[in-house]
């Protein structure tokens, strides 16, 4: 694959238009692996933000989609799915660019995105409350789901499409309408998912994206009176702030965060299993992933071997260009990013751990890529033990008991996933019981199914995403009570 001639051009979609900033002012994405522009976009003021939720709140209030057949909107989201599948190659070349991912893997990518489209398509059907047959004779009682109205999402850079795509069905399909700000590296994918939404036979003015700043629009959406509830995927420092701007008219507020994710391997494991698990935990998408399986836990008597193995096998896996078909890790997403991670490599020498591994810059003609990067005999206070540092780098910390292992793993802000290696079915039970994390897997590590919820404890996120409780998320529940018969008067008027 070659890279495009020029920069692709994009606009933002407010009410079914697509548009240029208000500023007029654009700015330009290179890709993070080939230095040159790939993207243009306009750069969103906070006019233009409010314009797009003006434009989201009419079409909730007097628009056709919320009070649309539950029927009709899932052929509509189930159309989005097939579309995504058939633009799969265009989509995942779009973010091999932006993001430096690997090609073969965006485009993976892209359909694991269209099957959660797919799952979403089943929910309008499923959107209801309960009934209350025993309140008495005279009484009847019904709560109801009703879509919450606007809903703003924000989005990062290291899975663009994958991750509006845990969020936009869901609120498409109980009715909700929306404004969507991507990650402004990455807004590509995000963009071109709108046009198909169009094609699908969104209405226009139901979803509208806006792209710039998070600083500028991100924090406009998320104070915004008119939005009643944010999604928001990001670091937790971000997300705190998100929360805070969020008390300003009490808007409802889901969060997806970092997390610093142990795998557990025990000394009955699986070895080669676990090592693969390990290696693909850590290294995936550059190690920029929120489920990034950055400490590696592992038991004392067969630590050296199962170390040695992860470091051969992790010498071996391809890193390079992310447009080579065969490339399995590619560029770091930007330069700041790259800072980031290699002033925690430098951190992790400075305080005592034992560089096994990588540690430094590849060298290569253009882009920034770190070699793999393995800390061995890493202590719980180190930075590299606690903080999530979003890059290729492993944290290996040694036990000898599962005591000793649920204590370090839980000694964490945040709880996003874990695993378990073990073939002992005692062990894996009670330890997934005993970790502070949204997600455990237990011999096998980042699987994932748009049926299964997701999300985090502890500083890794508030609320869920994917499954059946979404609909939960993005609705409001309201209770109807009924009075039949005679009424049983408060007050009788005295007869004269
Ligand atoms: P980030 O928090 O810097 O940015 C996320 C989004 O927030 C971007 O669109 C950004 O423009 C916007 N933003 C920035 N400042 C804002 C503000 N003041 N108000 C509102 N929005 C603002 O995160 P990132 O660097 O893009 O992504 C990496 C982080 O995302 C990591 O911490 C990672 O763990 C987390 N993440 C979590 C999950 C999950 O599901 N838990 C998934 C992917 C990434």
């Amino acid at each position: 694959m070659n890279l495009p001639e020029k920069p692709f051009q994009y606009k933002m979609l407010i009410d079914g238009n697509w548009i240029e900033s208000e500023s007029k002012e654009r700015y330009e994405r290179k890709s993070p692996a080939h230095d040159v522009p790939v993207g243009e976009y306009p750069a969103a003021t906070v006019e233009d933000v409010n314009n797009a939720v003006a434009t989201a709140h009419r079409k909730f209030i007097e628009g056709q989609w919320p009070k649309m057949k539950g029927a009709d909107r899932a052929k509509i989201i189930g159309r989005v799915g097939d579309l995504i599948r058939k633009n799969k190659e265009e989509l995942g070349y779009i973010e091999c660019l932006e993001s430096g991912k690997p090609i073969t893997q965006a485009i993976d990518e892209m359909v694991w995105a269209a099957g959660i489209w797919d799952y979403a398509a089943t929910l309008p059907y499923h959107t209801y409350g309960d009934s209350y047959n025993t309140l008495g004779e005279n009484m009847l009682a019904m709560t109801i789901r009703e879509p919450l109205g606007v809903v703003g999402m924000i989005t990062p850079w290291n899975f663009p499409l994958l991750i509006i795509s845990q969020k936009l069905p869901f609120a498409l399909a109980v009715g909700c309408t929306t404004v969507t700000k991507p990650a402004e590296i990455t807004s590509g994918t995000t963009i071109k998912l709108h046009e198909l939404l169009l094609q699908a036979g969104v209405p226009a003015g139901v979803a509208n994206v806006v792209t710039g700043s998070g600083g500028v629009i991100g924090n406009c959406l998320s104070q915004h009176p008119d939005i009643s509830m944010i999604s928001f995927t990001g670091s937790t420092e971000v997300g705190k702030k998100v929360l805070q701007n969020a008390k300003s008219n009490v808007k409802k507020v889901e969060l997806e965060l970092g997390g610093k994710n142990p795998q557990l391997v025990f000394a009955d494991c699986d070895f080669d299993a676990a090592v693969d698990a390990v290696v693909f935990g850590v290294f995936f998408n550059q190690g920029e992933c929120c489920n990034s399986g950055s400490r590696l836990l592992i038991q004392d008597e067969i630590a050296d071997e199962f170390v040695q193995a992860v470091i051969k096998k992790s010498k071996t896996v391809p890193i390079g260009d992310p447009l080579d078909p065969k490339t399995k890790v590619g560029a770091i997403v930007s330069e700041s990013q790259f800072n980031t991670i290699m002033n925690y490599v430098k951190a992790g020498e400075k305080e005592g751990a034992e560089l096994r591994l990588g540690g430094k810059q590849m060298i290569t003609k253009t882009g920034r890529y770190i070699e793999p990067t393995i800390f061995d005999k890493v202590s719980p206070e180190m930075s590299i033990a606690n903080d999530e540092i979003f890059g290729p780098v492993l944290s290996v910390l040694r036990f000898k008991t599962k005591e000793e292992a649920i204590n370090i793993a839980n000694d964490s802000i945040y709880g996003l996933s874990a695993s378990v290696w073990t073939k002992d079915i005692d062990t894996a039970i009670t330890l997934s019981r005993k970790l502070e994390a949204g997600t455990v897997w237990i011999n096998t590590f980042m699987d994932g199914f748009p049926e299964l919820c997701f999300g985090g404890y502890k500083e890794s996120g508030l609320g869920r995403e994917l499954g059946h409780f979404a609909v939960e998320e993005f609705t409001e529940l309201k209770t109807i009570l009924m009075h039949t018969g005679p009424r049983d008067y408060w007050w009788k008027q005295p007869e004269k």
